[in-house]
């Protein structure tokens, strides 16, 4: 077993997570199973209780656990389906040795960050290892060298390299090269401090990956080298992709990362062989078509607020050879009044999921456009229940139609919680999360959509569809295309008579890979194609 650190230095937002998943493709491709995981310093247990503001989005795993984005883009580049523990965080992993330490476990021993602390991030690594078979695991280490929160997981490393062996760990550090504008010149001196932090907690990255946005000659190569003791080859360039974060795999295999990692971990594998990547990325850079669609969201302003949405509609846009401009709506900016000024030249609408009334008016609003004037819809979570609360107001005439998570009192609940979930949610544990399978119902739209009988898709929500109107809403050309398998729960609608219509209670998102692209994603482009010609 091989393990791999990633670290980051000088600043955040360099892009860590992706380059991980990167270096995940290129080792696949040579023939290893590999496996990546997130160490995050904060003491939230999970990132479940994050708002978007803070953190974006929440990535759900099969399992349900709620986790970090980059999680996302691991799945996305590689063949792993990752387990909750592939997101450790302070905040689960203090709760344990706490947990311990009320039990009595320590036997009286005095309970500290160096070993206890220490010693539950080491069983981490290795619990995972062993129960996920793999022959490289990939783990990094959220935040910046240099915080102190982030120390105890450096210390773990130190110790678990001394324990594993020099030739069975690499630790690759991502850094930043700054260009001083006024000087003409890239500065090294940030990542030699990054590296020296690093060495003085005994840790000795192998690869500096360089973040820069200038080619780094030869002379600053040797330098960055020289004082961060790396081999030359070992010193990475990566420049921000031109066009698509999927180019990072094929600008790593340039620069031989993979090489340099499997060398230093004693590797003998083959190139990897990327020929398929390579096609899809000149999908996604030179596509014959475009198309605008827009996200009607509250979250619209933040980059990573609906990343898997933007990432699924890119590998559907490649799978139609067609580029996807992606519109972002802020749902409190829309009403029913001006829904055509923002609607009007868009080729899709897609509402994403949401939590809380805020801007939900916004959304109904966008959905009624896209139904009424025959855009294809694609309603996520939230979308669907949106969808149903339209369909009911505006074509069934229940004008107090509402979820009871906006309107505790709503005349009509159309979306609401269970009665089984209550009982539930007395006892804190409330939300729906993770892989649940669907029985899509033969002769509708989603079925054709998918090609298949049954789904299983990841889920993430309290509220549910109310059965009571069920026969009112069919009756005015309301489908329910798929069930859970018992029938009690709604998992899919769409609309008769209407181009494409589908919305679905839980997140295809969280499914789709770039050249295996969501069967509803892929779907909605190509009928916002046909609404576009
Ligand atoms: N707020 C809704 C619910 O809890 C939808 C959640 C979502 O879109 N993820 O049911």
């Amino acid at each position: 077993m091989k393990y791999i650190f990633v670290t980051g230095g000088v600043v955040s937002s360099l892009g860590k997570g992706l380059a991980a998943a990167a270096l995940g493709t290129l080792l696949e491709r040579r023939g290893l199973r590999v496996t990546l995981q997130k160490f995050d310093p904060y003491l939230n247990v999970d990132p479940g209780t994050l708002s978007p503001f803070q953190h974006g989005e929440v990535y759900v795993l099969s399992d349900g656990a709620e986790t970090d984005l980059d999680l996302g883009h691991y799945e996305r580049f590689t063949s792993c389906v990752l387990t909750r523990s592939n997101n450790v965080t302070s905040g689960q992993v203090y709760e344990t040795v706490l947990a311990k330490e009320r039990r009595g476990d320590y036997l009286g021993k005095t309970v500290q960050v160096i070993p206890h602390v220490t010693d539950e991030i080491k069983g981490r690594i290795v619990r995972n290892a062993e129960a996920q078979p793999s022959d490289v695991i990939i783990t990094e280490i959220g935040g910046t060298t240099g915080d102190i929160e982030g120390l105890p997981f450096l210390e773990a490393i130190r110790q678990f390299q001394l324990e594993a062996g020099t030739e069975n760990v690499v630790i690759m550090h991502v850094t930043l090269i700054p260009y001083i504008k006024a000087a003409g010149e890239l500065k090294t001196k940030p990542s030699q401090q990054s590296i020296a932090k690093l060495r003085e907690i005994g840790l000795q990255p192998q690869v500096l990956l360089c973040r820069t946005e200038w080619p780094l000659d030869l002379e600053i190569r040797q330098k960055l080298a020289m004082y961060c003791n790396v081999p030359l080859p070992a010193v990475v360039e990566v420049r921000d992709v031109a066009h698509t974060i999927y180019e990072l795999p094929l600008t790593l295999q340039e620069e031989k990362l993979d090489e340099t990692v499997c060398r230093a971990l004693r590797l003998e594998t083959p190139q990897a062989d990327m020929t398929d990547w390579r096609r899809f990325v000149e999908r996604v850079v030179q596509p014959r078509k475009h198309l605008k669609v827009a996200v009607v969201g509250k979250y619209i302003d933040l980059q990573d607020a609906y990343k898997s949405i933007y990432e699924s509609m890119t590998h559907a846009g490649a799978a139609n050879d067609c580029g996807v401009d992606i519109v972002k709506i802020d749902s409190e900016d829309i009403d029913h009044g001006n829904a055509g000024d923002f609607l009007g030249s868009v080729a899709g609408v897609i509402v994403p999921g949401g939590f809380g009334d805020r801007g939900v008016e916004g959304k109904i609003c966008a959905c009624r456009y896209a139904r009424e004037h025959r855009i294809p819809y694609l309603g996520l979570c939230l979308g669907m229940q949106v969808a149903t609360i339209e369909f009911a107001r505006n074509v069934c005439g229940l004008k107090e139609a509402n979820s009871t998570e906006f309107d505790e009192k709503a005349g009509d609940p159309v979306i609401c919680l269970l009665e089984e979930q209550k009982e539930v949610r007395n006892k804190g544990a409330s939300m729906r999360l993770g892989s649940w399978p669907t029985q899509l119902i033969s002769g509708t739209l989603a079925q054709r959509t998918y090609g298949t009988d049954q789904a299983v898709e990841r889920h993430r929500h309290r509220y549910e569809f109310n059965l009571e109107y069920r026969s009112l809403l069919e009756k005015h050309g309301f489908v329910i295309s798929g069930t859970s398998p018992d029938g009690h729960l709604v998992e899919m609608i769409e609309v008769k008579d209407h181009p494409w219509f589908i919305a679905c209670q839980f997140h295809p998102e969280f499914l789709s890979k770039p050249n295996s692209p969501h069967p509803l994603f892929k779907g909605f482009v190509t009928a916002c194609l046909a609404n576009s010609t």
